[in-house]
């Protein structure tokens, strides 16, 4: 199951929002985000089975990151769990969810296969992406779109993004159409 564009292009703006509300400097804290919503947060070492998960338990919402799939709390992958599981928090939809209890919090894995197998996570990774990498700045940081590689690398090392996540949302700035092979 596929978002349409106009409700991608919704999440963007809501991404982005975020951004420049918290993190008016070019690399984005997801950190500083959740302390202003008065989020808490732990890194720890659980099983393999999430990078990262968002709990709400007696009124307060909680995020933890799994350092045994994320390695450093200053990875890119860190960075961009926590960043999805802010996007649980943000995106009306996923918060009321679990805050009426109709659904249990649920274990986040934010690789790539996520992106076709569940909606909610889809959607997640798709602000994740735009938090941290919205679209005026990215075209700021870029000028014009064509360079390709050296573009994706220049994405990477602005706003401390994965060159997979990176490329990805080059090939959504892209007005061209693209394909990503890794
Ligand atoms: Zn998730």
């Amino acid at each position: 199951m596929r978002i349409t564009d106009e409700r991608e292009e919704e999440l963007a703006e809501l991404a982005e929002y975020i951004a420049n509300v918290y993190c008016p400097d070019d690399v984005i804290s997801p950190k500083i985000i959740a302390d202003n919503q008065g989020i808490s947060h732990c890194y720890g070492v659980y099983d393999d089975y999430f990078d990262g998960m968002l709990e709400h338990y007696n009124g307060r919402f909680h995020i933890d990151l799994n350092l045994l799939r994320l390695n450093t709390q200053d990875a890119t992958r860190s960075r961009f769990t926590f960043s999805h599981e802010l996007g649980h928090f943000f995106i009306d939809e996923h918060r009321l969810a679990l805050e009426e209890g109709r659904v249990d919090p649920h274990s986040s894995l934010v690789d790539i296969y996520s992106y076709d197998s569940n909606l909610a996570e889809y959607e997640a990774n798709h602000f994740a992406s735009n938090l941290l990498m919205p679209k005026s700045r990215c075209m700021k940081v870029l000028g014009t779109i064509g360079k390709g590689m050296n573009d994706i690398i220049k994405l990477s090392n602005t706003f401390e993004t994965s060159l997979v996540s990176s490329a990805i949302r080059y090939i959504k700035l892209d007005p061209i159409p693209g394909i990503l092979i890794k």
